[in-house]
């Protein structure tokens, strides 16, 4: 089986094809490098001691996509690639929309053409919206995302729903993440933010390695048992695995046609001082921190109900808070500056 991983080369990318690549799946690597290194693919080679085709291109271009439908004989798309920090996006949104959604487009359209009808998405828990009440389950509505990045999830969440409407061969299964944190258990591969980091483990890891002078923690106030805000953390390997049990669940379907939609999380809330607490004891060494005012557009509190994916993907988060905070700090350890070597 061939499968073609846009974004493959970064964060929960180059996690998943090292999966992928462990369950004797082929894997062709598209990305723009945008927010990543090419480091990262080499180290999943040698990792796991097989090859990985790569193709510097941007989802935009319809004609370089085309040529990678030609050469390859793909099965599949395992769809990564796309702009992500939320901030961000609310101050360049037209470049968010370019990338996540027209670049999806395209993409699906290049599919189309070369007659390739497997698709997996990644979508992420901002597709609730603030409509809902937690935790989230995929049988609720689509919300109203605050931010551009969580609309762009939304959109294209809808244009599959059409998609699959018009055309009754595409088969779609769309993964709503929850918070991927950690690294592969080797230290080699793991989250490498260009410049501040905008998420929490990130940046904790960063004053942890002394890169950063503390922690500020955006908000003590929120309607949760500590005052700070709740999240579903969950380690990005069983994120990875999330996507090679979807890849599974829709070779078992052979008859299945249409969108599904999974939560993967683990279906726990973790506060940020709760985090932080994890991530000393596993360290051995005391993070300073100060608390800040709220971050506009955080919710108080949200987490998956996985019992959809647990049952009919066979997936569980298995790996604990601890071991996420251990493979955090072992990369980030190993790799103060990330793939810059
Ligand atoms: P990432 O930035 O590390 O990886 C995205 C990859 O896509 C990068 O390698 C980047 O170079 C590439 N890319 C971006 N635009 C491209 C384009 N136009 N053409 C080709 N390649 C392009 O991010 P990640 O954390 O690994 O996230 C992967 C996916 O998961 C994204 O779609 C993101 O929105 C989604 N997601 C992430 C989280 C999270 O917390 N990390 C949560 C929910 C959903
Ligand atoms: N957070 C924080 N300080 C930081 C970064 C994040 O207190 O420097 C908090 C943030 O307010 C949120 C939680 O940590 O409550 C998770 O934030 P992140 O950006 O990692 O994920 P998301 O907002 O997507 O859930």
């Amino acid at each position: 089986m061939q499968v073609l991983v846009t974004g493959g080369a970064g964060y929960i990318g180059s996690h998943t094809v090292l999966s992928l690549l462990e369950n004797n799946v082929d894997v062709i690597v598209y990305d723009n490098l945008v927010n990543s290194s090419i480091e990262s693919i080499d180290r999943v080679e040698k990792l796991t001691g097989k090859k990985v085709e790569f193709v510097e291109g941007d989802i935009c271009d319809k004609e370089k996509l085309s040529r990678v439908f030609k050469q390859f004989s793909i099965d599949a798309v395992i769809h990564f690639a796309a702009l992500k920090a939320v901030g961000e996006s609310a101050e360049i949104p037209l470049s968010y929309y370019q990338n996540n959604v027209h670049g999806t487009v395209c993409l699906l359209e290049v599919m189309q053409q070369h007659k390739v009808h497997n698709f997996i998405f990644s979508s992420s828990a901002t597709v609730y919206g603030e409509e809902n009440n937690v935790p989230y389950v995929e049988t609720m509505k689509l919300g109203t995302p605050s931010s551009p990045y969580g609309a762009s999830k939304v959109m294209v969440e809808r244009i599959l729903a059409d998609l699959a409407l018009s055309d009754s061969k595409f088969r779609a299964v769309s993964l709503r993440y929850f918070n991927p944190i950690g690294a592969h258990e080797s230290g080699a591969i793991g989250e490498d933010p260009k410049g501040i980091p905008n998420n929490l483990l990130p940046y904790v890891a960063q004053v942890a390695v002394g890169k950063r002078d503390k922690l500020r923690i955006f908000g003590d106030d929120y309607p949760t048992k500590d005052g700070s805000c709740e999240r579903d953390y969950l380690h990005v390997m069983d994120l990875a695995q999330g996507h090679v049990a979807a890849l599974d669940w829709l070779n078992r379907h052979p008859d299945f046609s249409g969108v599904e939609a999974f939560n993967l999380g683990t279906g726990n809330g973790v506060s940020v001082f709760a985090i932080v607490k994890a991530f000393e004891q596993a360290i051995n060494k005391k993070i300073p921190f100060e608390v800040s005012p709220r971050r506009v557009g955080d919710l108080p509190a949200f987490w998956a109900n996985a019992s959809k994916a647990n049952k009919e993907l066979n997936w569980q988060a298995n790996r604990s808070l601890e071991q996420m905070m251990t493979d955090t700090w072992r990369w980030q350890s190993k790799n103060p500056n990330g793939f810059l070597i």
